[in-house]
């Protein structure tokens, strides 16, 4: 007598934000990933074995993110900035028309002799400056 037993797991869908048994249509050889079959929404959605020892520890979070806080520069020293000056890489600049601080990251050149800094500004984000403009 052939044995019809489907396997099934219980399982929540978050598609069709319901509790269902489902059918197991692929199952790994070892560790492999179990696939279940939703018949609420008929999609295909993994089966996480709860004996997963891996803890959600992701509290630290700090993603390397160039981007700039106030605190990180020294906004007393920063130097106005104008298009006839010229920066030094790791000054602080601060452009008056945007109100905003900023830290020279390099130096580049336009075709033409143009000489231009790119400067990190806190709320502008990475913006091409002109230096040494006669
Ligand atoms: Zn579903």
């Amino acid at each position: 007598m052939p044995s019809t037993k489907t396997n099934t797991i219980e399982q929540y869908c978050s598609v069709c934000k319901d509790q269902f048994d489902m059918e197991v249509v692929k199952q790994g050889s070892s560790k492999g990933v179990i696939w279940l079959k939703c018949p609420g929404c008929q999609g295909y959605l993994p089966y996480m074995p709860e004996e997963n020892e891996e803890t959600e520890d992701s509290a630290g979070g700090d993603a390397a993110n160039p981007e700039l806080a106030l605190e990180d520069l020294d906004i007393e020293n920063a130097r106005e900035y104008s298009e006839s000056d010229t920066y030094e890489v790791g000054e602080i600049v601060h452009h008056r028309s945007w109100n905003d601080y900023g830290k020279v990251l390099s130096k580049d050149e336009l075709p033409g002799n143009r000489k231009t800094v790119w400067v990190q500004f806190l709320r502008q984000g990475k913006i091409q400056l002109l230096e040494g403009v006669e």
